[in-house]
């Protein structure tokens, strides 16, 4: 089994020992499958990133645990540099995530916030000419948000913002995912997710949520619609 360079930090959070392979583009790894589709897109276009696992979203400790196990097992079938935070953050996290929850976006721009300024800052600090991150292949995660916010930490630690919109290979990704026999989780990461994916009184909540937004668009087309009409009649 051929032996890939993974990295540790210390647990006050600085580097043990310095990247050593390409300094190209840093690349935030939120879990392994998602990082699957970005990786050979990276590659067919001749770039060689390093994954940078930073996620003090995943909890509780066996799924982060997991989640970390399955991102190197996946840097190591994919002969793919690594640098992995190994502290398990969970009270930092809901310290952060509470004082979040009555803001515009609430814990999610926070926990976007958190990852990406660290890739950038790491980036800047550690000689990488770009960052970016697997979130850009998710469907599920606010992408404008998290392209603006990664642009904003590109302008402030004077790093580039490599962007792709890696969803257009979501299902090629899922395909890596199951040739490479990948563990797959079924939330998003934080305590609160994992409760919005179980518990069944709110799913119907986000259900009903889900059904009146779409009808509110739906109005709001045939409003429009009308108002069109009105004015190519005159
Ligand atoms: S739902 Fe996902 S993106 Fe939002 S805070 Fe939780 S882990 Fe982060």
């Amino acid at each position: 089994m051929e032996l890939i360079p993974v990295r540790y930090f210390s647990n006050d959070g600085k580097m043990l020992k310095e990247p050593g392979g390409s300094k190209e583009l840093l690349l935030h790894m939120c879990c392994g499958p998602c990082s699957c589709y970005p990786i050979k897109k990276l590659r067919e276009d001749g770039i060689e990133p390093a994954g940078f696992f930073f996620n003090p979203n995943i909890h509780p400790y066996k799924e982060w645990d997991m989640r970390l196990k399955t991102a190197k097992e996946f840097a190591l079938k994919s002969h793919l540099e690594i640098i992995t935070d190994e502290n398990y953050r969970l009270r930092d996290f809901l310290k952060r995530a509470l004082a979040a929850e009555n803001t515009e976006n609430g814990r999610c721009r926070m926990c976007y916030t958190w990852r990406l300024e660290e890739t950038a800052r790491f980036a800047a600090e550690n000689g990488f000419k770009a960052f970016s991150s697997t979130l850009f292949y998710s469907i599920y995660q606010q992408h404008e948000l998290m392209k603006e916010t990664a642009q904003f930490f590109a302008d402030r630690y004077n790093v580039e913002f490599y962007y792709e919109d890696f969803r257009t290979g979501w299902q090629e990704g899922i395909d890596i995912c199951q040739e490479l026999e990948l563990y797959r989780q079924p939330y998003c990461g934080c305590i609160f997710s994992e409760e919005e994916r179980y518990s069944k009184a709110i799913r119907k909540q986000k259900k009903k949520e889900n059904k009146e937004k779409k009808r509110a668009r739906l109005a709001a087309q045939l409003a429009e619609g009308g108002n069109q009409n009105e004015s190519s009649i005159f």
